[in-house]
């Protein structure tokens, strides 16, 4: 589950990233009741199999079975937390349209998630390494080994954001980060999963991966956003077309925006 606000007196509507339909969002009914029948399934962070029927305007949620615990692991602690915060966000603008299938991206944000909860490594590698594979799927993925404007091969020691990713001496724009060496070869590392080299990195090091990172992110989300047309989130999606139900959702983050489903 990614988001929820109020709806009336006793009801959510919730948003999950699901495998099969990409984002959904659906109500939950009585769910604020203290006697909820999805007690605290529907919190931020689950993962849950999620059954929907065609609502009038929205789907309704009618089944939710918790499919692991590690929610209740990311809210115990702030670091977590506001680690599968950035996780889901970023989930959420990477699905795009609504109802639009997103298994790699789903999968990928169970697995940030699920690390997240287990301590597997450093938070800020894990959420890294996210960010570095959802973009790689969204087809956003920096060049690292070759320069990004004429494919010459590297190491390069430049990197340019609008230029995408590392650019050879020739290639590069005014303005270009010239991050230290090694560092190019982290993120390679981090987007692949090849932990055993990640972990020989310096903080230095990490710290400027973690930088780039986050600005090639914020440059594709910006110029992504600016060409989206602004009424297209506010379209309810056709109801009629769908088969009434299914899909296993995983509720993700409130306030971050992504539950996943799949269908069971
Ligand atoms: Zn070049």
């Amino acid at each position: 589950m990614l988001r929820q606000h109020k709806l009336g007196e006793a009801d959510r509507i919730i948003t999950f990233l699901t495998a099969e339909h990409g984002l959904v969002r659906a109500v939950a009914k009585g769910v604020r009741r203290t006697r909820s029948k999805f007690g605290a399934r529907l919190e931020p962070f689950a993962h849950v199999d999620v059954h929907f029927y065609p609502g009038r305007n929205l789907d309704v949620i009618t089944q939710v079975h918790s499919l692991n615990a590690f929610s209740d692991l990311i809210v115990a602690d702030y670091g977590r937390y506001t680690t599968a915060c950035a996780v889901l966000e970023t989930a959420e603008r990477l699905a795009g349209e609504e109802r639009a299938p997103a298994q790699h991206l789903h999968r990928l944000t169970v697995g940030a998630l699920e690390a997240l909860a287990e301590d597997r490594r450093d938070r800020q590698l894990i959420l890294d390494a996210f960010l570095l594979r959802a973009m790689s799927s969204a087809g956003w993925m920096p060049a690292l080994s070759v320069c990004a404007r004429c494919a010459s091969p590297g190491p390069h020691r430049a990197f340019h954001v609008a230029a995408g990713g590392a650019v050879c001496v020739h290639c590069r724009p005014a303005g270009a980060a010239t991050p230290s060496v090694g560092v190019l070869d982290l993120m390679e590392a981090l987007a692949r999963g090849e932990w055993d080299h990640v972990l020989l990195a310096t903080p230095s090091q990490r710290r400027q991966a973690t930088g780039l990172t986050a600005a090639h992110l914020q440059w594709h989300l910006e110029r992504q956003l600016r060409t989206l047309p602004l009424i297209e989130r506010q379209a309810p999606h056709s109801l009629i077309e769908r088969p009434a139900s299914e899909g296993a959702a995983r509720t993700d983050v409130p306030g971050a925006g992504v539950a996943v489903t799949e269908t069971a």
